[in-house]
This record gives C-alpha cells, structure tokens and sequence, in this order.
C-alpha cells in the first residue's frame, strides 16, 4: 500500500477481509475507496491458486486440488466431526522421501509450497465451512515432507496462529515429518508450541531402512533422539505415527520391538492401517492385526490409537487425488507387479 502512495491501514483492512470476512475478491471490500477497490482488483488477485477439483465425500470431508500458477497441484482437505473442523495442508509438490508404500513420493519432489501458497490451502478451506464455524485443528499432514520446507511453513503457521490471522492456538495444530534429526532440533529451537509427529513405521533400522528410505541416511535412534530434544525443549509429548501395512510391519514381534523401543519414553503412538495406493503392492491389515497390535503396544504401558480413515471415497488420503489420471505414467515399475485399475484415469 505504502509503495503506491496509499496509507499503510489499508493494508490492514485488506487481510482482515480476507482472515476474518472471507473475502476472496477486492470488490466487497466496502471500507476500502472504490478507486482503491478497482486497482486491487485490476491488478492483485487473493488468492494465488485456482480449485481444480472439489469432491465432498459422503462423510463430510471436503477435498480440493488446488493449481498453482505454474500449473502445478497440490492437494489439501477438510474433515468435518462432531466436535473439530479439521484441515489437512501440504508442504511440497510431491516428496522427495520416497517412502515405497506412499503416493506422494511416486514422482519425487518438484517444489516447495511458498509461505502463500501453504497459508491459502487453510484460508480456502475455512472458506467451505458455513459462516458460524471455524476450523478447530490443522495437519500438516498432506503432500510433501513438512520439515523440507520448514521456513516457509512455519512463515504460514505463524500467521494462522496470530491473532491477526486465523488465531488458531499453535497447540492445535500437527506438524508431521519423516523424522529428519536436524530439522526436529531447529523446529525446537523455534520455541513453538506445535505438536510433533514422527513417522516411524519400523521398530527396527533393517525394516525402516526398507519402508523408509531416508532412513540409511539419518537412522531410528538419531530420529528417536532427535523427538526427546523436541519433547525436553517444548514439554510437548511427541506422537509416533506407525502405517500398518498387512503382512509388512504388523506382526507380534514388530509390536513388540516398537513397544521396546518407546517404553522408556513419554510418548504416544498412532497406528494407521494402510490406505492402498493403486498399483501399490501393499494390502490393508486385517482387523486382528490391527487389534493385535495395538494390545501389544497398550499393555507395555504405551498409550495408543488407531486413526479413522476418513474421506477414502475421495481419494482424499495420502497424496492421491493428484495422482488420479497420473497412475498410467506414474508407476510403471509396480504396473509391472500389479494390472493398474479400471476406471481411474482420465478423471482430471
Ligand atoms: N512427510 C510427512 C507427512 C506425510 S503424510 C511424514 O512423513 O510424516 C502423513 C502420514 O501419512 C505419514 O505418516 C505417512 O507415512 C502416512 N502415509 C503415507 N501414505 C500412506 C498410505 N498410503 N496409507 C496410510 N498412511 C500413509
């Protein structure tokens, strides 16, 4: 505003009708000068994405694909509970972990998420919600690896967590990694109240090291140890996150290796039974297993959940949307192991 010989207020009229009255166009903006209005509106858009495709699933959870300007997508969703209006928001496009059970990873990474571009997958989303509700929690828990992008991410999370923003509390909201050492220090020394999650899926390097592959270079116990700084440094219990995959990591003996591993410490573990990816060649686990698991771990002392899969109809879970009409060109290699659906391409 100051730049073009406004005064600087206008500025902060502009981003309370976007924080607080929902506005996505300058037009409405009736306390700004209607010539001011007409060169916003000429020259400056609110947001920098378009919605490529919004689906609502039958269970209320709303997902959008977002397209960035340079053509790029990403994907972020909303899910709705009795008590919580949820959004979930990516980091990246694409993912340069490689963890082989996830579709995120299939093609690598392409980019970071700008501070923009991560902040308005939370705006639009609230935008679905009926004028009465806001969003209660966030997770970071979508497209990419959030710690890869940690400025720009924290760049957003900060001004939903200000009270000029969205005046979420920062308690709220999930940040969930791999589990890269030296990014969890850095996090911590930020001095934030987010909470923590690490993706561990293995009690074992050997195992990890299969499932996980930044785990060769990183390993399990600087990952562990690096979540014991966070928790000492925020006084913030760290949650480990465990994709049960059938036949994999869902054994008895895994449980019991998970739960030698984390018993000493003040920690909580979520089991998530794997969502399949087409042309994947994981399974879900069985029900027992799940059960199975979870007892193990419950009666070392450790406390335990398993998640709810929500908005599967949508494909909303892990990174596939994007990745509906992608799956010919995306998997050749698992096309090799297992025929690629019927039906899924050409959707986008
Ligand atoms: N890069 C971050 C965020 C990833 S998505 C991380 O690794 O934590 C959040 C969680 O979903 C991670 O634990 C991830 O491993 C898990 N996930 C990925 N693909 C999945 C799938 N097909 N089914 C179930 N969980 C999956």
């Amino acid at each position: 505003m100051s730049e073009r010989g406004h005064p600087a207020y206008h500025a902060r009229q502009v981003l309370r009708w976007i924080f607080e009255r929902r506005a996505e166009g300058f037009s409405g903006m009736s306390d700004l000068p209607k010539r001011l209005r007409e060169e916003l509106e000429e020259g400056w858009d609110v947001f920098s994405t378009s919605i490529a495709l919004h689906h609502v699933s039958p269970d209320g959870t709303d997902k959008l694909l977002l397209e960035c300007r340079d053509g790029r997508r990403v994907e972020c969703v909303l899910m709705a509970e009795v008590d919580r209006r949820t959004v979930c928001i990516s980091t990246q496009v694409g993912c340069g972990m490689g963890c082989v059970f996830c579709a995120s990873g299939l093609k690598g990474v392409e980019r970071n998420l700008t501070d923009g571009e991560i902040l308005e997958q939370v705006i639009r989303l609230r935008n679905l919600l009926p004028a009465d509700e806001r969003l209660t929690n966030l997770v970071v828990m979508g497209m990419g690896e959030s710690l890869a992008n940690l400025d720009n991410l924290i760049g957003a999370l900060d001004r939903i967590c200000s009270p000029e923003g969205l005046g979420m509390s920062q308690r709220r909201v999930t940040i969930s990694t791999v589990g890269l050492p030296d990014k969890m220090r850095k996090l911590a020394a930020l001095d934030r109240q987010y909470h923590l999650a690490v993706s561990l899926h293995a009690p074992t390097e050997a195992l990890r090291d299969e499932l996980v592959p930044i785990n060769a270079k990183v390993g399990l116990g600087a990952v562990v140890d690096a979540a014991d700084a966070y928790f000492r440094s925020s006084g913030r219990q760290v949650t480990f996150e465990y994709v049960l995959l059938g036949g994999v990591n869902d054994g008895a003996s895994e449980a019991e290796a998970l739960a030698d591993l984390l018993e000493s410490r003040k920690s909580h573990v979520n089991l998530i039974p794997y969502n399949p990816v087409p042309g994947l060649p994981f399974e879900r686990p069985s029900a027992n297993s799940v059960r199975r698991f979870e007892g193990i771990v419950r009666a070392r002392g450790i406390s335990v959940s398993v998640r709810k899969t929500k908005g599967r109809e949508i494909d909303a879970a892990c990174g596939q949307l994007r990745r509906r009409g992608e799956v010919g060109q995306v998997v050749p290699d698992a096309r090799a192991i297992l025929p690629a659906p019927a039906g899924i391409a050409g959707d986008l």
